[in-house]
């Protein structure tokens, strides 16, 4: 089907019919369960393949101030702004062998951040560190995780390759008792939970994976050993192999060039592409980036979330795929908002935006086109949904890379995904593919990490679990951050408080908060506990507003954003008005209202 730049209402219609047919070939009625979990007899695609031996030590009995569960961005710039708060003992608890979180784990080849380093690393300003890439690799990121961790004293403390695994409030000593799966059993005033969402990786829940008798590994946790060289190249270790990647997401989409330039034969498992737009990185100076003044970092952040978040602003810093298709999202987030205007007048809805979401897709399927000289492959990796179904992907060599003669784009999509590993490889319909390597690029378990899935239990006041205190009712907190029940307990993460494309400046923006949280409890010898009251004012001001963007999710190919073609339910999940209009509100409530989350500490008797 060849549509134009500007569609008119027909091509819209054949558009529509072209997305429905699409996803109805896709949804799978196993949904989220044709997964498994690295984990039992899949547990060796989650070793850890970076930390070496792990160091025998004493389980710790000692006491600190401030406990965080994670050593990725969040609980780095938690303890960070802990710290310039004036807070002594930090420890960060980390299942990696290092800080970094996804950026410890992702090392694949050709790993980079596709948001722009200038915003997406924090605390430039405070370390004076100036990004060399628009798009940073990922050592580049990894290596800045460590410098703020060494800026701030964290490694002092910190207790890596050991992960919590139950968090108890003691009324006595008002405190919280930390264990860990290295027998510690700690007691922390304060406790921040930064566990992230994409985490586990996780796996087809096909047969035959345990047969397959040559190298396999899952993309977070590469093995170089096998591959030789680094996430830059050089992988002299596949030159003659047979490579098989199963997985065409951000991931996939950065890795396929890179195992193009070196392996032997590369076969790409699609089963649904990826929308891969135009990357154009490039070496960057501090100059470009108006990097000679204090604060210049916090500015290009602010001007950033300003534009992806729909707000007017003056000037556009970053310029790049993410703010220009914020126009397009920006026809969007206002149709989420008004459910009446949608519902009364669709045609009027539809016929701005699917207008403008049709340009864009058109614009990205003409890109294939051009780049890609085998017409079938070509045909197989246009993507047929509306931009932002699927996380959009950026990518200058993916494309060009379906052109070498040592790659095969296998599509999947007929058969939903591969559908068994044999001794030799992966077999797709009735053709057998041999390999000497195996590779998944299939993503992360969601929501399964932390403690809203429950695979860390919290107990609080009165030993009440926290998944069991919000069954009925569903989560109950105050900003996302604090609930009533669970003392001094620190949530970071997403749920009813902010989401963003640039999640590190989300975080920072929790952390800061908290840490003026902590220091305010501290001053005034307090506890940090919202009452009832103030949670059911602030699930109602959520609720107020609450998007309706079920409609856009149920049309969508499956995946992660939509429970994998299950759709993902309205709800006051998180802060209507986004990220940048949120942060503005918490600011303001330290301002004016930050006394009625302290509650008197009870003395023990
Ligand atoms: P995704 O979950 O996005 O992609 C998994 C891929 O595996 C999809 O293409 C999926 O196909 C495919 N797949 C799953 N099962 C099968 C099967 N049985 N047969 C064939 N294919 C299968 O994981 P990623 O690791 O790519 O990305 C996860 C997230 O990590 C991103 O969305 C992004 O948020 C983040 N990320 C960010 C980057 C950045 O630069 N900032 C870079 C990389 C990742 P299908 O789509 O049909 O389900």
């Amino acid at each position: 089907m060849t549509i134009p730049r500007t569609p008119g209402a027909g091509d819209l219609a054949a558009l529509r019919r072209r997305y429905r047919v699409e996803r109805e070939r896709r949804v799978r009625p196993d949904g989220g369960r044709q997964y498994q979990a690295a984990e039992a007899e899949f547990g060796t695609y989650a070793a850890d393949p970076y930390a070496g031996a792990v160091p025998e030590r004493e389980p710790l009995r000692d006491t600190v101030d401030v406990a965080v569960v994670g050593g990725g961005f969040g609980g780095i710039l938690a303890g960070a702004r802990m710290r310039q708060q004036g807070v002594e003992r930090v420890r960060i608890v980390e299942k990696g062998g290092d800080f970094g979180g996804t950026w410890y784990w992702n090392r694949y080849p050709g790993v980079h951040c596709d948001i722009e380093s200038h915003v997406y690393l924090p605390m430039l300003d405070e370390t004076g560190y100036v990004p060399k890439w628009k798009y940073a690799p990922g050592e580049e990121i990894r290596l800045h995780a460590m410098r703020i961790a060494q800026r701030f004293d964290l490694y002092a403390h910190a207790l890596f390759s050991t992960a919590v695994t139950s968090l108890t409030w003691d009324e006595a000593s008002a405190s919280w008792i930390v264990a860990t799966d290295r027998g510690d059993s700690f007691r922390a005033t304060y406790v921040v939970t930064a566990t992230g969402t994409l985490s586990e990786p996780k796996l087809p829940g096909i047969p035959g994976i345990k047969d397959f008798k040559g190298h396999t590994f899952h993309t977070s946790r590469w093995d170089y050993a096998y591959t030789g060289g680094a996430p830059d190249g050089g992988m002299t270790g596949l030159a003659h192999k047979r490579v098989g990647l199963v997985g065409t997401g951000a991931t996939g989409v950065q890795v396929v060039p890179m195992l193009a330039e070196d392996a032997g034969q590369v076969y790409v498992f699609q089963r649904t592409p990826s929308s891969v737009d135009v990357r154009a990185n490039r070496p960057t100076t501090a100059r470009d980036v108006g990097a000679d003044h204090d604060g210049w970092a916090r500015e290009r952040r602010d001007n950033f979330l300003r534009i992806v978040s729909g707000e007017a602003a003056d000037r556009d810093l970053v310029a790049d795929g993410w703010t220009e298709s914020a126009a397009l999202l920006e026809k969007l987030l206002p149709s989420f908002r008004r459910q009446g205007d949608r519902q009364g007048d669709r045609s009027a809805f539809e016929a701005e935006y699917e207008a403008a979401d049709a340009a864009k897709m058109n614009e990205l399927r003409a890109r294939v086109e051009r780049t890609v000289t085998d017409r079938d492959t070509a045909e197989k990796l246009k993507p047929w949904y509306r931009y932002a179904c699927k996380r959009p992907a950026f990518s200058d060599h993916y494309y060009p890379a379906f052109n070498r003669g040592n790659v095969t784009l296998v599509d999947t999509a007929d058969t939903h995904g591969i559908e068994r590993v044999t001794e030799h490889g992966v077999v797709v319909g009735d053709t057998a593919y041999e390999l000497d390597c195996l590779i998944f690029a299939t993503g992360f378990s969601v929501g399964v990490s932390g403690v809203h899935s429950g695979q860390l239990p919290v107990h609080g006041r009165g030993g009440t679990q926290l998944l069991h205190a919000w069954a009925r009712q569903g989560p109950r907190t105050l900003h996302g951050l604090t609930s009533h029940g669970f003392p001094n307990l620190l949530l970071m993460g997403s749920l009813q408080n902010a989401s963003s494309v640039n999640f590190t400046h989300v975080l920072d923006e929790q952390a800061v908060h908290i840490a003026a949280l902590v220091a305010a409890a501290e001053a005034r010898a307090a506890l940090i506990e919202p009452s009832r009251r103030t949670e059911d004012a602030w699930l109602a001001t959520l609720a107020k507003d609450a998007p309706d963007h079920a409609w856009f999710h149920a049309e969508c190919t499956p995946g992660y954003y939509n429970r994998e073609g299950g759709g993902r339910p309205n709800g006051p999940s998180a802060y209507p008005h986004g990220a940048f209009a949120f942060h503005a509100l918490l600011k303001r409530w330290r301002e004016t209202s930050m006394d009625e989350v302290f509650r008197a500490k009870v003395r023990a008797r």
